[in-house]
Order: C-alpha cells, then sequence, then structure tokens
C-alpha cells in the first residue's frame, strides 16, 4: 500500500500547489482579461489631465431629438470638435463669426479635444451664448462596441469637461451620426440626452466650396432644422461660408437659438397640450 498513499500524497501537494499558486494566478489573468476587454478607453498618451468625477445626472428618458418645432421659426446652428487620431485642431474663424454675429449655437466638444485644447475649451464655455455638450471621447463606432465601453466614452467626456470647467453636458451627439436604441438607453441613464440633426451641411466634402454649402445650407434649413457642422478643420469651406449662411437664414425671419432652447420649446408646447 505504501504506492497508494505516496499516490495520495502527491494528489494532495498538487492541490496545496494549485490552491495556493495557481488558483490566485488564475483569478488574476481573468480579472486582467476582463478589464482588457472591458477597457473602455485606452490611456492616452497626451492625457494631460487626471479627470475628476462628475456628480451623477438624473436619469432621461431615452430618446433622439434631431429638430424642433415645425411650428416655430427657430434653427439650431450646431458645430461637432471630433477627437481624432491625427492632433487636433480648432477653427477659430467659426467662433469669430459667431461672436462677431452673436449668434447662439451648440458644440459638441470630444473629450480628447478637449484634452488637446483645454485653453479653446475655457474660452468657449465662457461664451454666454455657446452651449457645450458631449461628443464621446475618442470618436468610436458607438454601436460597435460594448456598453461598458460606451458608458466609458461618455463618462470620460463629462469627466474632461467637468474638470476643466467645471460643468457637465446633459447632451451627447454620437459619432458618425451612429446609434441605436442601446447607445440612446445608456446615454439617458447617464443623463444625456441624443443628439441628431436634421440637415448635414455636408461640411466635411472638400468639393462642398463656400458657394454650394451656402446655397445648399439656407435652401435646405427649414422650420426647427438642427444643422450640423464641424469646427474642428473637417469642415473645409465652413468659416467662409457661415456669415453669409447666417445673414441669409435670419432675413428670411429665422432666429439662432441652441439646441436645449429647441428641446424647452418643444416641451412646453408639449405641456400645454
Ligand atoms: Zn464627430
Amino acid at each position: 500500500m505504501p504506492n497508494i498513499s505516496h499516490a495520495r500524497k502527491l494528489r494532495l501537494k498538487k492541490r496545496i500547489v494549485f490552491a495556493a499558486f495557481l488558483f490566485p494566478l488564475l483569478i488574476t489573468a481573468g480579472r486582467a482579461e476582463n478589464g482588457r476587454r472591458h477597457t473602455n478607453v485606452p490611456p492616452s498618451p497626451l492625457s494631460k489631465y487626471s479627470f475628476h468625477p462628475t456628480p451623477s445626472l438624473r436619469p432621461v428618458l431615452p430618446r433622439v431629438v434631431s429638430h424642433g418645432l415645425s411650428s416655430e421659426k427657430t434653427i439650431a446652428l450646431t458645430f461637432d470638435a471630433c477627437s481624432t487620431h491625427a492632433p487636433s485642431r480648432y477653427d477659430e474663424r467659426i467662433t469669430e463669426v459667431l461672436v462677431k454675429t452673436h449668434t447662439p449655437a451648440t458644440i459638441f466638444l470630444g473629450g480628447k479635444w478637449m484634452e488637446d485644447e483645454p485653453a479653446q475649451t475655457k474660452y468657449l464655455s465662457a461664451l454666454p451664448f455657446i452651449e457645450l455638450e458631449n461628443h464621446t471621447f475618442y470618436h468610436p463606432h458607438l454601436t460597435k462596441i460594448s456598453n461598458e465601453q460606451i458608458r466609458e466614452e461618455l463618462r470620460r467626456t463629462q469627466e474632461a469637461m467637468y474638470t476643466l470647467i467645471g460643468r457637465q453636458p446633459t447632451l451627447f451627439r454620437p459619432p458618425y451620426g451612429e446609434y441605436d436604441k442601446r447607445v440612446e438607453t445608456i446615454a439617458a441613464a447617464l443623463g444625456l440626452t441624443t443628439v441628431e440633426y436634421s440637415l448635414a451641411s455636408g461640411d466635411p466634402d472638400p468639393h462642398f466650396s463656400k458657394e454650394v454649402l451656402i446655397k445648399y445650407v439656407t435652401t435646405m434649413a427649414r422650420n426647427g432644422s438642427i444643422i450640423v457642422m464641424h469646427i474642428n478643420g473637417r469642415g473645409w469651406h465652413t468659416a467662409e461660408a457661415l456669415p453669409e449662411i447666417i445673414a441669409r437664414l435670419r432675413a428670411r425671419g429665422f432666429t439662432f437659438v441652441t439646441v436645449k432652447d429647441l428641446i424647452h420649446s418643444e416641451e412646453k408646447t408639449a405641456h400645454r397640450k
């Protein structure tokens, strides 16, 4: 029987080794794997800030706003500052036009864009007629990433803005106009209303000259339009076309408002009904 007892001893030894060394190792490896899978956003090599956690916002009803009331002659000009892989750019000529013409607008800022442009973010936040909102951190295709990654993209952008200017967005625009029920619901749980647009200006197309852009936007604009353009250099002729777009639409009796104003007047009307 000495053989059996020896085998038993060996088995016991193996169990002890497993319990003492291998099991914790497996757990750690599992955690690391989990962490990788859910690592929402890769650490940014450009990260200059340790972000402050934001106070939680009250959840909102999931919905997508893509236009305002068709009964009111109001238009919301919106500009996206998309985070790109290349160093971010900022077309300050656009802000100059908005300031000069006292035109309210909503700007959706990428988290990484803010990280690259802290001074501009602070400058924009000081303009009372400009609304700053969330355009995700790294500009991913949201419908192709996990729930946790979506949450992290939104959360980190909230934190970036909160760290820089002490307030956080309540609106969010998905990159590439890509969203689904899942994206909308996750955003709503974080207190963010998803905002799309009813009129894509076409300004990322280099073939859209200043003249074409003016003609297209002013012809297509309607009551309650949410128009999307770019402020990060993706709009080729946006800054040149903007003064004329604003002037022509105002001459036709339109008033420019922020997206939040557009939503408020819609809610007020719904309340009255
Ligand atoms: Zn974008």
